[in-house]
């Protein structure tokens, strides 16, 4: 590890939101691009990557719900959505240079690996990045529990979370001008608050294992590295 790296293996969860740039909706292959340079270069840190990648620029579960689809089927589709968006990153996370890994959580063998925990240990010891898709692989959980839970099995040092802010306000700061940023912040603080973070069940989960959540602006060139070396705008939830 990189003198300068606080963590020696990171789990980064991107939401759908993330790779779809200025879009309404899908990807943006740029973007997608311009993550995948970003996870590059925490590689070359010396630092262990793993990435959840959440499927809401496609489909989510909830919505297909209120149009009258039953909800676990509904969210069986948010899962798929999750898996193609792995598959982009991994393309482009290989176009620039870097091994990669996908393990589905529902199994789909001709198109990526299934998720087996000892196996995506031993991809992350041989230095490549393993893309955790299709979320818990059960309907009614989100990504950002699946990125909770696999940043535990994985024994991950924290659980990035890239945001569209650089962290943690009292309210929207798009909405209330005058929230106030947090640069630090317990568990405790975020349940009892109510802070839109993560949902409660990935906190709760995050709390018991004490893995701490980073909150920062993915939208940052250099914001990932820069992040990982403890510098930089961001909100540490421990
Ligand atoms: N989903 C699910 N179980 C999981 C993870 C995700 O059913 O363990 C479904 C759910 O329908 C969700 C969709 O996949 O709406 C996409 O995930 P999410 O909304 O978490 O993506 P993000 O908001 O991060 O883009």
């Amino acid at each position: 590890m990189a003198s300068d790296a606080k963590f020696r293996r990171v789990l980064l969860k991107i939401s759908g939101e993330g790779l779809m740039g200025s879009r309404d909706y899908g990807l943006d292959p740029d973007t997608v691009d311009r993550i995948a340079r970003e996870v590059r270069s925490v590689r070359e840190l010396g630092v262990d990557v793993c990435c959840v990648v959440g499927g809401g620029n496609i489909f989510r579960g909830i919505s297909g719900a209120a149009k009258g689809m039953e909800r676990a089927a509904a969210d069986n589709m948010g899962m798929l959505a999750t898996v193609m968006n792995a598959l982009a990153l991994q393309n482009a996370l290989e176009a620039a240079g870097v091994e990669t890994r996908v393990q589905s959580a529902i199994p789909m063998p001709s198109v990526c690996e299934s998720f087996i925990r000892r196996r995506a240990i031993r991809h992350q010891e041989k230095g490549r990045v393993v893309i955790f898709a299709a979320g818990t692989g059960n309907p009614f959980f989100t990504t950002d529990t699946a990125a909770a839970l696999r940043a535990v099995e994985m024994g991950c040092d924290a659980l990035l979370k890239a945001s569209q802010v650089d962290g943690v306000y009292s309210a929207d700061p798009k909405k209330v001008p005058d929230a106030v940023r947090y640069d630090s912040l317990t568990f405790h603080d975020v349940l009892a608050r109510d802070l839109a973070v993560m949902d409660a069940s990935a906190i709760s989960l995050c709390r018991e294992n004490n893995v701490p959540i980073v909150v920062f602006d993915m939208h940052q060139n250099g914001a990932f590295a820069e992040v990982v070396r403890g510098r930089g705008r961001f909100t540490i939830i421990k």
